[in-house]
């Protein structure tokens, strides 16, 4: 173990009455370290990210039914997960849990939740550590499944394992903070300020991060003493299934958390209005957050709580070029948030406001970096943008590259080649002369498409970048430390960044999440995360004692 955690294995588990393991010993964790990426220039990564591959290869195809109080049951039909890469391939083949299931997974998770709650919170944490550790050793594997499942670039799958692994190492570590009751004790009166979880909490995540967002929102419920369902993305919903195995090769108890595969729109809705979810954790697009966040706020009579809605939604982020930005920083740092991954994360760069007197330099060089990118299967090393997620993505971001035609000068149109017969590729497209309120300006692509608006001045820079109705990443070139600073206070945004791209936040480092449109709720992997899974409580105890408090059984008075 490199991180410090020492698990007691002989006593992590509660006791049979379902009391907290009071004996439960930890050796306090090292500080909270990021994950290292791994490096692959080095000969023998290569090697074992190809074994991986090789591996995950021979077990395509296989069937993940749900995973209820630790058992898996079959469902009446299934549905398939496909390569976007090579979209005949088959990854696997996921049970479609039904109504009644979704009601099952509910119920076995509020059965598991008292013993949970009463579960010490190092004991919890240790859980995370051990999850960890198991995503470490099964770190190319994890990577080689996200590649397959989701077309995401080797590098970039293997930064969705390791920002998992950060999860779970820095919300223990949390947890343990947060564990620590407040007290404000005065003579005759003692006071104590805590936390305890919310109950049932069901967690909706979305592909893109296929490990990394389903494990962050259900490891910060789990820790805090939740019981989760968990129910991932349809086009990802493999990678979920071995999210759940990870979870169960870290011995969490039974019931504790529970693999829902199914389809959104089917189990969603029932999920989201059971009287018995305390919480529901999603991440994913505006439309359905909004939808949720109005459904959850509907109290049926037998309900007994208010339900928490975490929602953390999309982007139209922007980057600002300044007249006097290092043009080779600029136009690289413009091209990876645009085109990597093939623009598909919520923090991607879908505008680019460049000031007047660099615009047309910009451009053109912006337009020869493009060319240089490599579109390729997922699994091919070389590759930076892979194919988008499924057919329905693909079908959206051809009709909007028609609409923006009519919306401005398509200036690069990449070709995906050979490769359209094979998956769903788009190969990167450029807009220029976009105007501000333009659709393609406005709303979430999700795709290679990047939109260049012309501004005149840094005042109308700025107007721009802040009009639309998100507000989750932007960035800034610039050389100047004036402009910089005004930027800093102005470009009103969940992460901003100066001089660099704007995707690939850290855990800790960079904790990561938008405002207006872009969610609700406060950063995740932030110092203010799990607090959104908790309820204080205090406690007031009267300890001047007046009189005597006999010691003897009160039989034995005699009054
Ligand atoms: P999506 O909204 O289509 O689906 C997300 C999840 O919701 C899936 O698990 C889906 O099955 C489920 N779902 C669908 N209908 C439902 C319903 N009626 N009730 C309950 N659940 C339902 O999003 P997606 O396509 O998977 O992900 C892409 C979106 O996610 C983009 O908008 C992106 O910006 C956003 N995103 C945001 C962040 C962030 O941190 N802000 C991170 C990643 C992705």
């Amino acid at each position: 173990m490199d991180r410090g955690q020492q698990a007691n294995h002989d006593s992590r588990r509660t006791t049979p009455d379902g009391r907290a393991n009071q004996s439960y010993e930890m050796d306090a964790p090292s500080p909270f370290r990021v994950e290292p990426l791994t490096d692959f220039s080095r000969a023998e990564a290569r090697r074992a990210m190809d074994a991986a591959l090789a591996q995950v290869a021979a077990q395509l195809g296989t069937t993940y039914f749900p995973i209820i109080n630790d058992q898996a049951v079959s469902t009446a039909a299934t549905f398939d997960s496909l390569n976007p890469s090579h979209c005949k391939q088959i990854v696997g083949r996921c049970g479609r849990s039904s109504v009644e299931q979704a009601n099952a997974a509910v119920a076995a998770a509020k059965a598991a939740f008292p013993a949970w709650r009463n579960t010490e919170a190092a004991q919890r944490a240790d859980y995370l550590f051990q999850a960890a550790q198991v995503m470490r050793r099964r770190r190319f594997e994890l990577a080689a499944w996200q590649v397959y499942e989701c077309g995401k670039p080797r590098r970039e799958a293997d930064a969705d394992v390791a920002e998992s692994i950060d999860y779970c190492e820095f919300y223990g570590r949390e947890m343990l903070r947060l564990a620590q009751p407040r007290r404000r004790d005065v003579p005759g009166e003692e006071n104590s300020y805590f936390y305890e979880p919310r109950g049932v909490t069901v967690v909706i995540a979305p592909w893109n991060f296929p490990m990394a967002i389903l494990c962050g929102m259900s490891a910060a419920a789990l820790v805090t003493g939740n019981t989760v369902v968990m129910k991932p993305a349809e086009q990802s919903a493999v990678i979920g299934a071995k999210l759940m195995e990870v979870f169960q090769e870290a011995e969490l108890p039974p019931g504790v958390v529970a693999y829902l595969p199914g389809i959104g729109e089917e189990i969603g809705p029932v999920l989201v209005d059971h009287p018995d979810v305390a919480m529901i954790a999603f991440t994913g697009s505006r439309g359905v957050g909004l939808h949720i966040n109005r459904q959850a706020a509907e109290v049926r009579p037998e309900q007994q709580l208010i339900k928490r809605v975490l929602a953390e939604l999309g982007g139209k982020n922007a980057i600002i070029i300044d007249d006097d930005a290092d043009m080779d920083e600029a136009v690289h740092g413009v091209a990876a948030s645009a085109f990597g991954y093939a623009g598909q994360k919520c923090s991607a760069c879908s505008r680019v406001i460049v000031l007047e007197s660099l615009h047309d330099a910009f451009v053109a060089r912006l337009i020869e970096a493009t060319r240089s990118l490599k579109l390729a299967p997922a699994e091919d090393p070389g590759c930076t943008v892979g194919p988008v997620i499924d057919a329905d993505a693909h079908q959206r971001i051809r009709d909007t590259i028609e609409k923006g035609k009519n919306e401005g000068r398509l200036v690069y149109a990449g070709d995906a080649g050979a490769l359209k017969d094979e998956g769903y590729y788009i190969a990167p497209h450029i807009f220029a002369g976009v105007a501000a309120e333009a659709s393609i300006a406005q709303e979430e692509i999700f795709g290679p498409v990047l939109a260049v608006l012309r501004a005149r001045d840094l005042d109308r820079a700025l107007e721009i970048a802040n009009g639309t109705p998100y507000a989750l990443t932007g960035g800034l070139f610039s050389r100047s430390p004036e402009n910089i600073a005004r930027v800093k206070r102005e470009f009103r945004v969940g992460n901003l960044y100066i001089n660099r791209k704007i995707t690939g936040a850290l855990v800790d480092r960079q904790p990561f999440g938008g405002f207006k449109m872009s969610g609700i709720g406060s950063k995740a992997g932030g110092p203010d995360y799990l607090l959104q899974f908790v309820l204080p409580r205090t406690i007031t105890e009267n300890t001047l004692r007046r009189g005597f408090a006999p010691d003897v059984g009160a039989a034995e008075l005699e009054f």
